[in-house]
């Protein structure tokens, strides 16, 4: 076997590093993540596993993968760029929240308050990274058909939709009834699971391993290894948001 495989998952090296900042006072942990899009293969199974997580409705998607074109014929190629909220350092739409239902949390995340978010979607508007939803409470299975009398998998299917979102580790209650429904949604790098020692859905479900996470403030991460890479890069750098999320392009 060649000497230059990796010997080592780097999700082994990711929950081991979690572990040691998960021991950490929290403000000295600084979330990041840097997706690789050579290692990206648009299979948009984070986007799926995103959804499924955060119970997200019609509309709402945290983490879209957008696919590109590259080159001029003949010699044209295709690569993905997923594209969570950037966790900006300086983020536009904490500015414009009138009722500070949005904030920066000790490590670098930009959370929401379901319970004081009244909808007006100026955030939404401020954001130029577009990685903002509104929930407008849309279940998957409104239109799929009924036959009276007949037990189908749309019951099964709109029981699942129901459930409450686990974000920000608190019962939200089923879906249908209240927050988040009527308030903007976000990426928010999964930290009700971080809170139990998980990764992110993203991060675990990417096949090509193309999204790696971890603590920025951590020298010896993987994240930090990566983002001092010659190839790491930010969208829109020129716009001052100086984002948590890294490119490898
Ligand atoms: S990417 Fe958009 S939603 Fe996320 S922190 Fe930046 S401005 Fe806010
Ligand atoms: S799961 Fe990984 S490989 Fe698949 S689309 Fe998402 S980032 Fe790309």
């Amino acid at each position: 076997m060649s000497g230059s495989l990796p010997t080592e998952d780097p999700l082994v090296r990711m929950y081991r590093e979690l572990k040691r900042a998960s021991a950490k006072d929290k403000a000295q942990v600084k979330w990041a993540m840097v997706i690789d899009q050579a290692k990206c293969i648009g299979c948009h199974a984070c986007a799926v596993a995103c959804a499924s997580e955060n119970r997200l409705g019609p509309g709402v998607v945290y983490r879209p993968v957008i696919e590109q074109e590259t080159g001029t014929y003949p010699n044209v190629g295709r690569r993905f760029l997923p594209r969570p909220c950037m966790q900006c350092e300086n983020p536009p739409c904490v500015a414009v929240c009138p009722v500070t239902a949005t904030y920066k949390n000790a490590q670098g995340v930009t959370v929401m308050d379901y319970t004081r978010c009244i909808g007006c979607r100026y955030c939404i508007a401020a954001c130029p990274y577009g990685a903002r939803c509104a929930d407008f409470g849309g279940f998957y299975t409104s239109r799929t058909a009924e036959s009276p009398g007949q037990v189908q998998g749309r019951y099964a299917a709109r029981a699942y939709e129901k459930q409450n979102a686990p974000e920000y580790g608190r019962n939200w209650g089923e879906r249908g009834k209240g927050s988040p429904i009527g308030n903007a949604r976000k990426c928010h790098f999964c930290l009700h699971r971080l809170a139990v020692g998980q990764l992110p859905s993203c991060v675990t479900s990417c096949v090509g391993r193309a999204t790696i996470f971890g603590d920025r403030n951590d020298p010896a991460s993987l994240v930090s290894e990566l983002i001092g890479s010659p190839r790491a890069t930010t969208l829109k750098p020129e716009l001052g948001t100086r984002p948590a999320v890294f490119y490898l392009a």
